[in-house]
């Protein structure tokens, strides 16, 4: 494959905005989305467009749905570049999309959702990429499995010469309410502790479903210190041949990137570290006070070997679970974050129990 050249760097020094229609419906649509852009950029905004993004083959849930304009988008997109020099990005879900792209001058490429967790596609794409020094962002996958997203991200690294980065657009559960897709923020802090370096956007519009939800959600993705944003937007979203209820019109965009609050990533306070030392003293606490119990769990489980008793008795863990949880209540604790703590403790200890009832 060759390479096309014309690289977008990626700067994790400041935050990276990609916005865009969903899919790219005509070739007024993407001009019209670019035209604001152009305007909205020349206004001198905290948080510019940086690329423009639209989907060209969509991959939908049912048959029969919009399923994108296929490679006669593609020249319209050619056209956004050409009138307004916005660098390109769309999604490619295998190698033959990957060489129409590069054919039309697309700068930018990013894997979909239900792409990432297909190592046979990732293998294949990567490939396809060999060389190309294009920025990739590789979207969760849809089931929220850390190393198959990472796992991703390594494949598309090994073969080309830009950056790869991430981009969290949420994790398809059973009931995400709600929300379209679960945000499981905890995944992103791993990600990040794990891998500073890999450059990570948040993508509300596909973890909100509904445009309500997108200022809040993107906030917390700026709040975790994410590097930037991917946001769809569209003349008249709710005309949107895809995700019309979670697409942004011109003045919904403006004014969610204006509401946004840039913190200060800067931790060096005094008053900040101050608290984080006692933080990290109610940690250590926390783990010692949770060894005790487990060991206490574990003495039980002996007496209740050699008293031939059973694991679980659900009248008393009814009782603990009542009298901690008017405890935690009136110490302003939530009674569902406290509910949530009980049963995890409860799980181990009825693992820690069976593992003795079992030895002989
Ligand atoms: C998209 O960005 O338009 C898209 C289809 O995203 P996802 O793969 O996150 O569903
Ligand atoms: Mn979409």
């Amino acid at each position: 494959m060759p390479d096309t050249g014309n690289p977008t760097s990626f700067s994790k020094k400041r935050l990276t905005l990609i916005a865009g229609p969903c899919s790219a419906e005509s070739g007024e649509q993407v001009l019209a989305v670019a035209e604001f852009f152009s305007r909205y950029n020349a206004s001198g905004p905290r948080l510019p467009v940086d690329v423009f993004r639209a989907g060209v083959w969509k991959p939908r849930t049912r048959p029969g749905s919009f399923e994108g304009m296929g490679e006669p988008a593609l020249a319209w997109l050619a056209d956004v570049k050409k009138t307004y020099h916005f660098p390109l990005a769309t999604e490619v879900a295998n190698v033959k999309h990957v060489e129409s792209c590069l054919k039309y001058g697309i700068d930018q490429f990013w894997i979909g959702a239900r792409t990432t967790g297909n190592p046979f596609l990732m293998e294949e794409i990567s490939r396809a990429l060999q060389g190309c020094s294009h920025p990739v962002w590789i979207k969760n996958p849809i089931s929220p499995d850390l190393p198959l997203w990472l796992g991703a991200v390594e494949r598309v690294a090994k073969y080309v010469r830009g950056p790869v980065g991430a981009v969290h657009r949420g994790f398809g559960m059973y009931n995400s309410m709600p929300y379209r897709n679960t945000p499981l923020w905890e995944i992103v802090v791993e990600l990040k502790q794990k891998h500073p370096d890999i450059p990570l956007l948040c993508d509300p519009s596909h973890m909100g479903g509904k445009r309500e939800f997108l200022r809040e959600l993107a906030q917390s993705g700026l709040d975790l210190e994410m590097d930037g944003l991917m946001l769809e937007v569209h003349p008249f979203p709710d005309r949107a041949l895809s995700d019309a209820s979670q697409q942004l019109d011109f003045g919904q965009f403006e004014s969610l990137v204006d509401g946004l609050v840039f913190r200060n990533a800067d931790c060096s306070s005094t008053k900040i570290n101050g608290i984080r030392h006692i933080l990290d003293d109610v940690d250590d606490s926390l783990v010692r006070l949770l060894a005790h119990r487990m060991q206490l769990v574990k003495e039980l489980g002996q007496l209740k070997k050699e008293g031939n008793i059973s694991v679980l008795q659900f009248g008393r863990w009814n009782e603990v679970v009542r009298r901690v949880t008017e405890l935690a209540k009136g110490q302003g604790l939530d009674e569902e974050f406290i509910r949530r703590i009980l049963n995890c403790i409860h799980s181990e200890a009825i693992r820690l129990q069976k593992d003795i009832l079992r030895e002989s």
